[in-house]
């Protein structure tokens, strides 16, 4: 692989996977909204361009920034957390534009620029794509249409060098993580010991995923040997989803 895309770079896991393919020999190009935080990322083979991905027109001066990749990872994304009855219309709007509104945008930006491949097409879902998550459907609804739309576009890509897939991350050791956090310590009172407990206890292993976790699995889907691996939702949360 020679240049790699990865949307919501500036931070969590996306940063991890620019450092990881960075690190493979890859020139990286991250983006998101926050030029700051994509600066503190870039550096060496890392490249920072400031994009929206719920933007199309933003969506498609990135990619013609980035230049042709062979790897395009859609990793932009945001959380919300509420009872269904609260959710407002602007809330659900707000969740879809960027989970999968972006990654549509991306990740046929990014199938646009292949070809006909080599390429890798891969979107950072969830365990949320997969199973039901109270308090966060939108969420959930986002992460579900996500694993759809990857794994109907492995159908399209048959006659083609490129695979489509979906990484499904239980939770993450990241900001977002970090927040979901501060709401269990607002609504319950609890201190962050007691909630990171809490919420490892939800979990599998009862523990966090650690970003790297993500990265070693992107960094198997581009590879050669990964060729045949496509349309898949692989799950990585220390059991089952
Ligand atoms: P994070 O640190 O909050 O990262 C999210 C990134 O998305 C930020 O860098 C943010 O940058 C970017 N972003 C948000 N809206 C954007 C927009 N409109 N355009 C461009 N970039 C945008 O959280 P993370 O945990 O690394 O999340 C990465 C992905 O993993 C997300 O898709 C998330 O749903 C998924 N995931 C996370 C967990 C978890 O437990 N943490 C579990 C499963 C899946 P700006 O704000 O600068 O735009």
């Amino acid at each position: 692989m020679r240049r790699v895309l990865i949307t919501g770079g500036g931070s969590g896991i996306g940063a991890d996977l620019a450092r990881g393919f960075a690190e493979a020999g890859a020139e990286v190009v991250i983006a998101g909204r926050r030029a700051g935080a994509l600066d503190a990322v870039a550096g060496g083979l890392i490249r920072a361009i400031p994009a929206d991905v719920s933007d199309e027109a933003s969506v498609a001066e990135l990619f013609r920034q980035a230049g042709p990749c062979d790897v395009v990872i859609a990793n932009a994304g945001i959380a919300d957390s509420a009872p269904l009855g609260r959710v407002t219309l602007a809330q659900w709007n707000a969740i879809m534009a960027v989970n999968l509104t972006g990654t549509f945008l991306t990740l046929r930006e990014g199938l646009r620029q292949m070809g006909a491949g080599p390429g890798r097409l891969i979107a950072i879902a969830s365990v949320a794509g997969l199973r039901g998550v109270a308090y966060a459907a939108p969420y959930a609804a986002s992460k579900h249409a996500v694993v759809g739309l990857v794994r109907s576009l492995a159908l399209e890509l048959g006659g083609t060098q490129i695979t489509a897939n979906a990484i499904c991350p239980g939770y993450t050791d990241t900001d977002m993580t970090t927040r979901t956090l501060d709401n269990i310590m607002a609504r319950t009172g609890r201190d962050r010991q007691a909630a990171l407990q809490a919420l490892t206890d939800t979990t599998p292993q009862n523990r966090l995923i650690a970003p790297s976790e993500i990265t070693a699995a992107a960094l198997f889907l581009s590879s050669d040997q990964a060729r045949g691996i496509n349309g898949q939702a692989i799950t990585i949360s220390g059991g089952d989803a």
